[in-house]
């Protein structure tokens, strides 16, 4: 039985092929089996197992609920109540969440099994994984490869058939471009879809729970359970949720834009490219428009992603003091070289720069120049998107310049930058997008091919994911 999907299992499960004992008695054989790849940062091992035991009991009263038999993974950004979060960063060393994140609730709520919590860049702040405190995750297509970040552990997890499916956060690309290195499937909902309550924030106006997944049904069924009004976040939207599972056929045709800037960027590796162009050749094939569209603002979304993520970040952060919860520098003097000290040696050097450069771009005499002119940027760019969006169905690029950099290979943190290149766009627009495995390299490494549509569309999203990925 192929336990890599939950579509696959489910009626099985249902039916009492197989129990949630046997799935995650499975899940952690390959854990145990995979532990070199550092996914995952805590295993609940004994209550995953107690948990299914209760499943398979309510499965059998005819009282389950959708996620019966759903075994998951948390980025170590997510709140589940009793159990530790660190957003992989020291200076939340012990802190255990105090309340049950709304998207995680809604999972539970479905009897869904959270099997750990799952190793990230520290407070989802970089594109590898590497910036960890606890390590680096590799890729299990080839372990001397980073599995991309932030959400590097959930989706190795997802790769390596650790558990159904993951929840991770994407902020700048963080569930897609990890998604594309390990070839799994990564969704960014439209901003807002989903409640934030209880994720460790980044930066608030880009920051959105998603899911990876082995399948599109997989990706569909989770969105449908986490998304949709909260009272605990107010810049939720309201919106009814669609049902999301009944979207996954495809007919018709479509309007398909593509940038011509992103295929002619510089950095962008051939075979990333020629993967894109023949997508993009077999939707002509089939009689959907395909259109170069121009794109110059490309060369601003980085620049205006990072100014504003590290704005809004140094705000965000401020709370991490050692005064009410976390890691505290006791060698210390005063009250004054207590905070320093603290964030000093709680916070590492990705998460301290931008801290300090977030600070500046806020800071009195440079906010004009730098933190309300990006959003004017913003704002542009999300008009832009918007415009080629209104025009077409669909704008379908590569989701990363290259497949998965070496550890260690990005020393620069530029040139780590750049891995974001294309994931940005939707970030800053607000818009869902969706990686999808795109073949591999020659090396066997995956490639992934990124779908944007406008804001609130993932059904059609869901429906020409699907369709693309049964046509490779
Ligand atoms: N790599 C990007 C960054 O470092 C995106 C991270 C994310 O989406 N959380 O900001």
């Amino acid at each position: 039985m192929d336990l890599r999907s939950f579509s696959a299992i489910h009626e099985h499960v249902k039916n009492g092929r197989i129990s949630c004992k046997e799935i995650v008695d499975h899940y952690l054989s390959i854990i145990e089996q995979k532990s070199h790849l550092n996914v995952f940062l805590e295993v609940y091992e004994g209550e995953a197992k107690a948990r299914a035991e209760e499943i398979d009991q309510k499965i059998q009263q005819g009282k389950a609920g959708r996620l019966a038999g759903m075994v998951l993974g948390l980025k170590d950004v997510l709140c589940y109540k009793g159990h530790h979060v660190q957003a992989g960063s020291k200076i939340l060393d012990n802190f255990q969440s105090q309340f049950t994140g709304t998207a995680v609730q809604r999972l539970l709520d479905e009897d869904a099994i959270i099997i750990g919590r799952q190793n990230c860049d520290e407070f989802a702040m970089g594109s590898s994984t590497e910036n960890s405190a606890f390590g680096p995750t590799r890729n299990d297509a080839n372990p001397e490869h980073v599995p991309g970040g932030s959400s590097g552990g959930s989706a190795v997890s997802v790769q390596a058939g650790m558990c159904t499916a993951a929840i991770g956060s994407d902020t700048g690309g963080s569930v897609r471009q990890p998604a594309a290195f390990c070839g799994v499937v990564g969704l960014k909902p439209t901003y807002s879809r989903v409640s934030r309550y209880g994720l460790i924030a980044y930066a608030s106006s880009f920051d959105i729970i998603g899911p990876f997944t082995n399948n599109m049904e997989d990706s569909a069924l989770l969105l449908e359970v986490m998304a949709g009004a909260d009272d605990f976040d107010s810049t939720v939207s309201h919106q009814e949720v669609p049902r999301y599972t009944q979207s996954l056929q495809f007919n018709g045709k479509v309007r398909v834009a593509y940038l011509k800037e992103t295929l002619e960027s510089e950095g962008l590796h051939p075979e990333v490219k020629s993967k894109t162009l023949e997508t993009l050749q077999f939707l002509q094939q089939e009689g959907h428009t395909v259109e170069a569209v121009d794109f110059p603002l490309l060369r601003y979304v980085l620049p205006t992603y990072y100014l504003l993520t590290m704005a809004e970040a140094s705000s965000n952060l401020s709370r991490y003091d050692g005064v009410k919860y976390g890691y505290r520098s006791f060698q210390t003097a005063n009250m004054e070289s207590m905070y320093k000290k603290t964030r000093t040696e709680g916070f590492g050097e990705e998460v301290k720069r931008r801290i300090m450069l977030g600070t500046f771009v806020l800071s009195a005499s440079y906010y004009d120049a730098y933190y309300t002119k990006a959003q004017k940027v913003r704002k542009l760019l999300a008009d832009a998107t918007r415009k080629i969006l209104k025009e077409y169905d669909f704008i379908v690029l590569p989701t990363t310049p290259t497949p998965a950099f070496k550890l260690g290979e990005h020393s620069n943190p530029l040139e780590m930058y750049l891995a974001d290149l294309f994931t940005v766009q939707a970030s800053i627009a607000g818009v869902p997008a969706i990686s999808i495995p795109n073949g591999t390299d020659v090396h066997g490494l995956p490639i992934g091919l990124q779908v944007i549509t406008d804001l609130f569309q993932e059904d059609k999203l869901f429906g020409f994911s699907q369709y693309l990925l049964e046509n490779k």
